[in-house]
């Protein structure tokens, strides 16, 4: 089954994916951590884009569809979860094409609902693993105390360029003005279903597990 996690920064879309990877065997395509990718790779389409994620604008669609464009030839296993894909109403057209192509549809749109105010706290104490990209939260899950990585046992903790106060007010304006939408998009499509993305992790879990098991 192929699912979208829809939600603004800091919903824990991430954070559940890697969730599904580890139980359903799924397959996790965030077009942020490739756009991450390709911006420390040092590659032409990764310096144009650096700027703009550190300013927490959206990158244009032609590069994010040509991105998910090549995963879909790749094994897909227990199924796909666009992890911050699509972000603008051109994207999820060109989702349900590319998927269409591929004799595959979408499952489940699963909508993760926070609020704002919990959203910046939540992202100000973000933090990721700099091996494994394992996310943490100073406040929700905070790295152990042995100072190791739960996944990889890594020592080195990072924090992401764009996790400041600055780009995360404009990272949201970008998701009221331009993702929103989707929200209507998907419900009058009748494939959206909402849940409480904070209520603690285990239960978002659980959340998302009894739609995909319905
Ligand atoms: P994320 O890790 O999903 O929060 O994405 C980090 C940044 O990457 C965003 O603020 C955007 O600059 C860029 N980005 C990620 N996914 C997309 C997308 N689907 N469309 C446009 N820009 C994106």
């Amino acid at each position: 089954m192929n699912i979208i996690l829809l939600g603004p920064p800091g919903a824990g879309k991430g954070t559940q994916a890697r969730r599904l990877v580890e139980g359903r065997d799924m397959i996790q395509l965030s077009t942020g951590d490739m756009l991450r990718e390709a911006k420390s790779s040092g590659t032409e389409m990764g310096e144009r884009v650096a700027k703009i994620m550190d300013r927490g604008e959206l990158v244009t669609d032609e590069i994010v569809i040509g991105l998910i464009e090549e995963k879909l030839n790749d094994d897909r296993k227990g199924g796909l979860i666009f992890d911050g894909f699509p972000r603008t109403l051109a994207q999820a057209d060109a989702l349900a094409e590319l998927l269409a192509r591929h004799g595959e549809d979408l499952g489940a749109v699963i909508e993760m609902q926070v609020d704002d105010d919990a959203l910046v706290k939540r992202i100000v104490a973000r933090s990721v693993c700099a091996n494994c990209g394992e996310v943490y939260n100073d406040i929700t899950k905070p790295v152990p105390e042995s100072g190791e990585c739960t996944q990889c046992g890594a020592t080195e903790f990072t924090r992401r360029g764009d996790d400041n106060e600055e780009s995360l007010k404009q990272r949201l304006l970008e998701y009221y003005k331009k993702t929103s939408p989707l929200i209507g998009y998907y419900y009058a499509k009748n494939e959206l279903d909402r849940i409480d993305g904070l209520a603690d992790i285990d239960e978002v879990g659980e959340q998302i597990d009894r739609i995909l098991d319905r």
